[in-house]
């Protein structure tokens, strides 16, 4: 187990393509730290750079505290998991796992013990004497991470490794997956591009966006003080709404008015001097049903009831806002209701650069 550290890491393809634009994160011995983005925005690039796939243009990776720049892949003792599995198909579970041990020229004991503790922590002692298509999807993931678990790496890369699988299994591996990082507690560096996946595996979050970091934090810290805009409408699902207006404070009430007209309330506290340009941003489940004369209009579009809640969809000033309830509502299309934010959890961002105020 080591710690992993990016001191001003740059990534520059082709000599004109700059991937990563200067990143400083420091990851704790043990920690579970997810990179999350939107496609294209580097966290590829990063974790194979961490990984010794790609060479790094400039700034520093270091790994238990040494410097692994110009040390190969093969020497970083790490093991990554990717989203293809990348098993070979016409060895057993059993070889594929021993793979790496039989390489380096382990003892047949040893590997034979590896191999047995790793398929007995993922539940694959029944398939070792398989070959890897007749296993399914999760099964064939769990032969990936055995593999990565019988290396017994100082740190774990995972890319995209739950892409391939469909929506149930999807969560039940991710569920695996923190299980076992708890178990093994090996300082582990996980790729997405999906937030769901990043808030509820990672330690801390860092989101990248355009090969710059936006913010690092717990995942909470991101969902309740996302440090600009992109992050608040990254974080969070369905995304935080969004709406532009002026600031206006009278008589200690302060508020951000819409070009129509439309009031946006404002809780005691919140940050934006009187006729400065602003987005407020509220989250969907922050919304709850007022009377009239409270809060602010919708204009209802669409009404989704999922069953768990109901997803309620219309228009404020214009704008489309989304709101979560967890009652059942019947809204007609043309409806107008009207909503409040719930207590203060309201965002104000600049209007001119996202920043949270
Ligand atoms: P992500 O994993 O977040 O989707 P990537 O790390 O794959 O993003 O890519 C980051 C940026 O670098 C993108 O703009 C991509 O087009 C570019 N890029 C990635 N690989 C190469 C390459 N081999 N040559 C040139 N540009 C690349």
């Amino acid at each position: 187990m080591a710690s992993v550290e990016l001191h001003d890491v740059r990534k520059v393809y082709g000599g004109s393509i700059t991937a990563i634009h200067g990143v400083d994160v420091e990851i704790p011995d043990g920690e579970f730290v997810v990179l999350v983005g939107p496609s294209g925005c580097g966290k590829s690039t990063l974790l194979r750079m961490i990984a010794g796939l790609e060479d790094i243009t400039g700034g520093e990776v270091r790994i238990g505290a040494k410097r692994v720049n110009e040390l190969p892949a093969k020497d970083r003792d790490i093991a990554m998991v990717f989203q293809s599995y990348a098993l070979y198909p016409h060895m057993t579970v059993r070889e594929n796992m021993g793979f790496s041990l039989r390489l380096r020229k382990a003892p047949k004991d040893e590997i034979d013990r590896g191999v047995a503790n790793a398929a007995q922590i993922l539940g694959l002692t029944p398939y070792l004497d398989r070959l890897p298509r007749h296993l399914s999807g999760g099964q064939r993931q769990r032969v990936a991470m055995g593999r990565a678990i019988v290396r017994n790496p100082q740190v774990f890369l995972f890319d995209e490794p739950l892409s391939n699988l469909d929506a149930k299994l999807r969560v039940q591996m991710r569920t695996e997956l923190k299980a076992l990082h708890q178990r093994l507690k090996t300082t582990s560096i996980y790729v997405t591009h999906d937030q769901v996946e990043a808030m509820t595996l990672a330690d801390r979050i860092v989101v990248l966006h355009d090969g710059k970091v936006e913010q690092i934090g717990a995942p909470l810290d991101l969902y309740d003080r996302p440090a600009n805009q992109f992050v608040a409408g990254f974080i969070g699902s369905p995304a935080m709404n969004f709406l532009g207006g002026t600031v206006r404070r009278s008589n200690g009430a302060a508020a951000v008015a819409m070009v129509d007209g439309t009031r946006l309330p404002l809780p005691a506290g919140a940050k934006g001097g009187d006729g400065q340009q602003v987005v407020y941003g509220v989250r969907p489940e922050h919304l709850a049903l007022g009377d009239s004369g409270m809060g602010f209009p919708l204009v209802v579009s669409v009404v989704e009831p999922t069953g768990a809640d109901t997803l309620v969809f219309g228009t404020v000033g214009g704008s489309e806002v989304c709101a979560v309830f967890d009652e059942r509502h019947a809204f007609k299309p043309g409806e107008t209701v009207h909503l409040a934010p719930k207590g203060d959890r309201v965002h104000v961002f600049n209007a001119d650069d996202g920043a949270a105020l």
